[in-house]
């Protein structure tokens, strides 16, 4: 049993950047017990309709412009799980949620840059599932809950975002400048929330979490967090992992959702 994730991807420069957010994902894919495979909700591949993909091995796709070469040449080839993939679109439309499989669709950098931290070898099976930013945390819990069986057997359930996300202030600021007040104040706000278990709270955020709309402008980085709860049961808790900021914008933090006992 592996407990699901939300982790802060950050830049696509994180593990070429001296960082807590960097040391802590490698620190924890360390100290993780080794799953057989990884699920990722990534806020970079959204599409309309639930969607699998299913590549055997994974390529490496390098969805941003203008950073440093060596991240445009790395790779991360970790093997694909077909089967698996297969499993999670019928769990997906058993809850009503039917979902194509993708088999063209490789890793984005929501996926392979943490997971370059985590298992650094890229042998454990990945693949990834799509979210549907058209919709809410509602639906994205949901989501999350028809992946919740895979934590039996060893599947590791990744959402991978940003706990805040408003790029339109990165104006080439140091990676080390303190956090806003207002990225602050609605980061205590969404931890307290977690920590309490305040569902509805949670649920809408949008409408009660102080600076909801200036840390999210747009949802998709925050909506893996609601995959990776879901993932975890209705009972889950949430645990904070880490918590840091790049940038004075970008919080770093990371949660796990252990099954209720
Ligand atoms: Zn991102």
């Amino acid at each position: 049993m592996i407990a699901p994730l939300f982790i802060s991807h950050g830049a696509p420069t994180l593990g070429m950047t001296d960082t807590p957010a960097r040391d802590f994902l490698r620190d924890l894919g360390q100290t993780l017990p080794r799953p057989q495979a990884i699920v990722v909700a990534s806020a970079h591949w959204e599409t309309r309709a639930p969607r699998v993909s299913a590549q055997n091995p994974n390529e490496t796709i390098h969805d941003f412009r203008g950073f440093p070469r060596a991240l445009h040449e790395m790779r991360y080839p970790a093997p694909g799980a077909p089967a698996l993939s297969q499993r999670i679109a019928k769990l997906l439309s058993d809850a009503g949620l039917p979902a194509d499989i993708d088999p063209a669709r490789g890793l984005d950098h929501g996926a392979w840059v943490p997971l370059a931290l985590m298992y650094p070898n890229a042998d454990v099976p990945v693949l990834q599932v799509a979210i549907q930013s058209q919709h809410g945390p509602d639906y994205h819990f949901a989501l999350g809950a028809a992946l919740a069986p895979l934590a039996v057997d060893d599947v590791l359930v990744i959402g991978s975002g940003s706990f805040t996300h408003d790029l339109g202030r990165f104006h080439g600021q140091a990676i080390d400048t303190p956090a806003t007040p207002d990225v602050t104040a609605f980061a205590e706000w969404f931890d307290g929330a977690l920590r309490e278990g305040r569902h509805e709270d949670l649920m809408d955020y949008r409408r009660r979490a102080p600076y909801a709309v200036e840390n999210h402008p747009t949802e998709e980085h925050l909506l893996p967090l609601y995959v990776a709860w879901g993932a975890g049961g209705d009972q889950a808790r949430a645990k904070h992992l880490h918590a840091s900021s790049t940038y004075g914008i970008l919080r770093m933090d990371a949660y796990s959702f252990a099954p209720a006992a």
